[in-house]
Parts: C-alpha cells; structure tokens; sequence
C-alpha cells in the first residue's frame, strides 16, 4: 500500500496540476492562468525536471496528474514533458487540459507519449463569439483537433464549457448536444474570481450554475456525485453526459479538493485562490536528494488549508 498524504482537515491529496508553461497562444478574456502571476522571466521546468517530481510525488501516493498552464501544446517539447511522466511507475491517470488548437497536429505523437486523455475548453460553437472570448480565430483548428484526440484513443474526452452570462449561456444545450455527438463528456464550469482574472469580468459575465443544474435534474435519469470536489454528473436520456464544476466558492468543493499544483517555474501551489508557495525546482536544481524533495511535499500538504473552511475543524469526508 503506498503512503498516503493527507492535510490538517482530513482531506487526501493524490492529485498533482502540473502547470507546463505560462505562455499561451490564445487571450481568453477571463483566464485565471491556473492562479500563476507571471513575471516574464520565469525558467521552465525541463522534461527531467517534471518527470522527477513525478517520481517523487508518486512514490507519496499521487496517481493522478494533469498538465495545464498556460497552453501545454505551445511547448515544442511537450510529448517528452508527457513521456517523462508516463514512465513514472504509479501514475494511473496522466491527463491535459487544452485549448485544442494544436491536438490536430499532436495527438497521435501525445497518445503515443503516454498521455491517456484530454480535457479541451470549448466554450462556443460560434465564430464569432469564440473569437470574442478567446480573441483568436481557430475555432476550426480545435474542431479539428478534438477529432484528432478521438482518433488517436484520447478518451473519455471531456469538453471545459465556462459559463459566461449573456455570452454563451444560451448555449449550453447545443454544446451539449455537441458533446454527445463526440460520446465526449462535457463539463460546465462556473466562472471563478481567482487571482489573475481580469477586473471586471467576474461581475459582467458570473453565470450561476443552479438554474442549469435545476433543467439538469429535471431531464437526468440519473445523476451522481463524482468525489473530486462535489462534482454531479448527470446522464440524459439520450446518452449525454454533463458535469457540473463549482461553485467554488463554497466548503463542500473545497472539502472534496485533493490536489496539489505545480506552476510553470517549479513551484508547489497549495490552492488555486492562496498566494503561498514552496519552491521544489531551486532545490531539486540544487542537488536534493529524493528524500528532502519529498520532506517539500509533506510541508506543502501540512501548510495546506481550505479557502472556504468548515464551520469547525475537520471535515467529515
Ligand atoms: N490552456 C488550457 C485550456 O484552456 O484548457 C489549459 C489552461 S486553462 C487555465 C485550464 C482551464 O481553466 C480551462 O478549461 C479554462 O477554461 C479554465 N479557466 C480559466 N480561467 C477560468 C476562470 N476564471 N474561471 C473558471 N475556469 C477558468
Ligand atoms: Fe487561459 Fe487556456 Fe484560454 Fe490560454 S487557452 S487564455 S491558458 S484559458
């Protein structure tokens, strides 16, 4: 049985959100940049790099990973990032989120690297809408390109649609039909006020997910609650599959919240919403040993705290 880490709260952690890059080759209009506040100047993580914290943290009992960013497939390298990860023994679920704009040309190389499943943002079937929220043109490309992920064995394949009132909140059934044509999973997401959003958008386009949710319950034959943070999935009767993310801004997500991030300049993020980080790279750059690498890990998941806290003490999970 692996060791298994576990925080003040109770909550588990065996998840890691590698975060491979903060550059990005769209601009969406409310992007949280996975909480990074670039300078600029950040050095990337090396695919050696990545693939020993991998090994590292899998031998403390994370199995799952998921690279995202900034835009994972704008590195030229990225199907060495993923094959370093995949040779890590222990990782049962090695995932991508991505806008889709380059899976065309990569997904068979990412399959072929290990890379099991992809999550690609799709917020709009229209034109010109996608280019207003993620002031690029390529909408075509990412149709394109989530073909390509289901050719290439990239499955289940999950749809990130964000909820952005007055923008695409009228949409959502046809995404939903759009997703089910593809037997891909889609995923609404409510949008957060995180760190790094851009002032204003939450209050211009914050869509709250329970009127949906209400049509939801409404239709489903069925309905479940996915233990990563709270999530209900419902299954329609025509064979659709559509999960519900947020809000987060509530105790029960942060309850259910079992990962640890890693951004692009190789630091441990212990939440999306908190500033703090403890630095692994400089460490691992300087000579550490497995051990003090893993002794980070453990400090990372002492320190951690949920953003919206119970009323006392521990969760019941
Ligand atoms: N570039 C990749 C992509 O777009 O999928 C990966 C990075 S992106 C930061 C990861 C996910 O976060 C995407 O599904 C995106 O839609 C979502 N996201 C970004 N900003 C958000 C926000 N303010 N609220 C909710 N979701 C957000
Ligand atoms: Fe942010 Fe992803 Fe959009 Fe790039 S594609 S701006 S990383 S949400």
């Amino acid at each position: 049985m692996r060791p298994m880490l576990v925080d003040r709260f109770g909550r588990p952690v065996d998840g890691l959100r590698i975060s491979v890059t903060n550059a990005c080759n769209f601009a969406c209009i409310y992007c949280h940049m996975e909480g990074a506040q670039p300078t600029g100047r950040e050095e990337q993580m090396s695919p050696e790099e990545i693939g020993r914290i991998a090994k590292v943290a899998s031998e403390l009992g994370i199995t799952k990973i998921k690279l995202t960013g900034g835009e994972p497939t704008v590195r030229p390298d990225i199907a060495d990032v993923v094959a370093s990860i995949s040779a890590v023994e222990g990782i049962k679920d090695l995932s991508m989120t991505t806008n889709g704009s380059r899976l065309a040309d990569l997904a068979y190389e990412l399959a072929d690297a290990g890379l099991m499943r992809v999550n690609v943002s799709l917020d709009t079937l229209d034109p010109d809408r996608f280019k207003f929220i993620t002031g690029s043109d390529r909408l075509s490309d990412v149709l394109d390109g989530i073909e390509a992920a289901l050719d290439a064995g990239l499955r289940p394949l999950k749809l990130n649609m964000v909820l952005l009132k007055g923008l695409n909140d009228r949409e959502v059934w046809r995404l939903v039909d759009f997703a089910r044509s593809k037997k891909a999973v889609l995923q609404v997401i409510e949008l957060v006020r995180a760190p790094g959003v851009p002032e204003g958008v939450f209050e211009r386009y914050h869509a709250p997910l329970k009127d949906l949710e209400a049509q939801l319950v409404l239709r489903a034959i069925r309905v479940v609650r996915r233990e990563l943070q709270d999530r209900p999935k419902f299954f329609l009767p025509n064979g659709a599959e559509v999960e519900l993310v947020g809000p987060v801004h509530n105790t029960a997500f942060c309850a259910k919240c079992r990962r640890l991030r890693l951004t692009a300049n190789g630091k441990l993020k212990l939440c999306l919403m908190r500033p703090e980080t403890l630095d692994l790279i400089g460490p691992l750059r300087a000579g550490a040993s497995d051990e003090e690498l893993k002794a980070i890990f453990r400090k990372a998941v002492a320190m951690r705290e949920p953003f919206y806290k119970p009323a006392k003490g521990l969760y019941r999970l």
